[in-house]
């Protein structure tokens, strides 16, 4: 093969102008418009000139070669430029709250909503009664209400043994306000109730959560004073009583989320803590960090306060995630007694930290799913609910139309996390697809997963890929059968 000189090979190579009007791209020039397909053709034909001047194209048929492939070579480009960077994946970890995998999906209803509502123009802040200014709020507000309003009688007052006196005061109301995210919600709580005064908090509680989100920092960020007390592994409610000062302002309790004491361990109970809120007549808050809407017994987990839990027990503000046990989109919310949340509203950070119509359209339509007892809807719930049986079954469907002599599929016991924080020590019973390959390690099949399309993240575990049905939609098991398939016979 003769080499040829290089401005030989230089001179054969099309302009970028004639590259990007050849026949073979025109239908790509009327869907993505003349301007990509140009771009695209300036860079496949300058990786070509960089080719020729490194001696890597250096003969005419190897330019031939190139040549005949351009247009390919352009529709290739053309699509990687224009490929989304944000891409959906299939969740085969059974992490049902994986905060790298964008924690909870949303419901179809709350991707309808955001569709109708988002797409065109809305009543978002508009009274459609009064033809006047409205509060975004509203929206959920009410939804709020109605799913925690039965506990109305319990905040703001003390436990009528207690306090008989105040037994028979009008019941205060419920609100709720959204923010960006919990972060945001323990921020707002804290500048709100008690900038430049004291915030009393367990040292077994000033916890990380990890994306940096550490109480100490939030505190000193929201102008409040952290007073630590206890130690690590006890506190008592005595060292809370003794801390309250005149410039103690509010008494904080932190979920601690993604971790356990176990052991020599002592903390008080909400009960506690209330009757000596209201006894030192000092606001309680506390980050529940996942905020359970619905009845986590009712899945077999016991052990991880819900909201209603915590509103009934007679704190006064709560906050949590929309995106954990929720299941709805990302967002921050306080619920709680009307006159402190009347404070948030009114703070100008609120302002700073509020969400929009996107956020409010999947959260009305999340919460009306729960108004509706319909908690299938909601995906992440969906998944808590499934069976070890209903999973099995569709492991043990794929496993029998996968094996081969060099793949091996089969279906074992294991466990599924609720994750986001929530019952870090739950486990739900599942079946796992446990997949071994003869020519390639864990680590590389599962590297494989990850390349396929849409990529599929699994667990590896002691030399095996493990694949959990839980977090994977029933549409997808097909995916995951064909994606297995493919590396059965490659
Ligand atoms: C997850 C969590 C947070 C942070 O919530 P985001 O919605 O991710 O901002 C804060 N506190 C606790 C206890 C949590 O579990």
């Amino acid at each position: 093969m003769s080499t040829r000189a290089k401005p030989a090979l230089y001179r054969k190579l099309p302009s970028v102008d004639e590259l990007a009007r050849v026949p073979e791209l025109a239908a790509l020039v009327a869907e993505e418009g003349p301007s990509a397909v140009t771009d695209a053709a300036r860079v496949v034909l300058s990786r070509l000139r960089h080719e020729i001047s490194h001696g890597v194209l250096d003969s005419d048929s190897q330019l031939e070669l190139a040549l005949s492939g351009l247009a390919g070579s352009v529709a290739r480009q053309l699509r990687h430029d224009l490929r989304y960077s944000l891409r959906p994946v299939i969740n085969a970890t059974g992490v049902i709250l994986h905060t790298n995998l964008g924690r909870a999906p949303i419901a179809a209803s709350a991707l309808e909503h955001i569709r109708e509502s988002a797409a065109a123009y809305s009543n978002l802040e508009f009274d459609l009664e009064s033809g006047e200014r409205g509060k975004r709020d509203v929206h959920v507000d009410r939804l709020f209400r109605r799913l925690l309003d039965h506990v109305s009688e319990h905040i703001g007052t003390a436990t009528p043994a207690a306090q008989p006196s105040q037994a028979s005061q009008p019941r205060p109301a419920i609100s709720t306000i959204v923010v960006n995210n919990n972060a945001a919600a323990v921020l707002l709580a804290l500048n709100t109730l008690a900038e430049g005064g004291e915030v009393i908090v367990s040292r077994g509680e000033l916890v990380e959560i990890g994306g940096s989100f550490r109480i100490p920092d939030v505190m000193a960020k929201s102008n409040a004073i952290l007073r630590e007390v206890g130690t690590t592994n006890r506190t008592r409610i005595a060292d809370y009583e003794r801390a309250i000062s005149e410039k103690t302002q509010l008494l904080l309790r932190v979920h601690r989320s993604n971790f356990q004491i176990t052991g020599f361990t002592q903390q008080p109970s909400v009960e506690e803590l209330v009757g000596l809120a209201r006894k030192r007549n000092v606001p309680l808050v506390e980050d529940l960090g996942s905020g359970a809407l619905f009845d986590l017994r009712s899945i077999g987990v016991s052990d991880e306060p819900g909201v209603l839990d915590s509103l009934r027990a007679g704190v006064d503000v709560v906050t949590y995630s929309g995106d954990k046990l929720l299941g709805g989109p990302q967002a921050g919310l306080l619920s709680g007694r009307a006159d402190l949340i009347a404070g948030m509203r009114a703070n100008s950070l609120f302002r700073a930290l509020r969400v929009d119509k996107l956020t409010y359209a999947a959260l009305e339509a999340t919460l009306l799913a729960y108004v509706k007892r319909d908690h299938d809807a909601i995906p992440a719930l969906r998944m808590m609910r499934l069976s070890k049986e209903e999973i099995g079954k569709r492991a043990e469907a794929i496993a029998e139309r996968i094996g081969t002599e060099k793949l091996s599929v089969t279906a074992i016991d294991g466990e599924s996390v609720i994750g986001g924080g929530a019952a870090p020590s739950a486990v739900l019973r599942t079946r796992l697809l446990a997949v071994t390959c003869k020519d390639l390690s864990a680590d590389e099949l599962a590297a494989r997963l990850r390349a396929s399309d849409p990529p599929i993240i699994a667990r590896v575990d002691e030399g095996r890929v493990l694949l959990d049905l839980r977090t994977v939609f029933p549409d997808q098991d097909d995916v995951v059968a064909w994606a297995l398939g493919r590396l059965a016979e490659n």
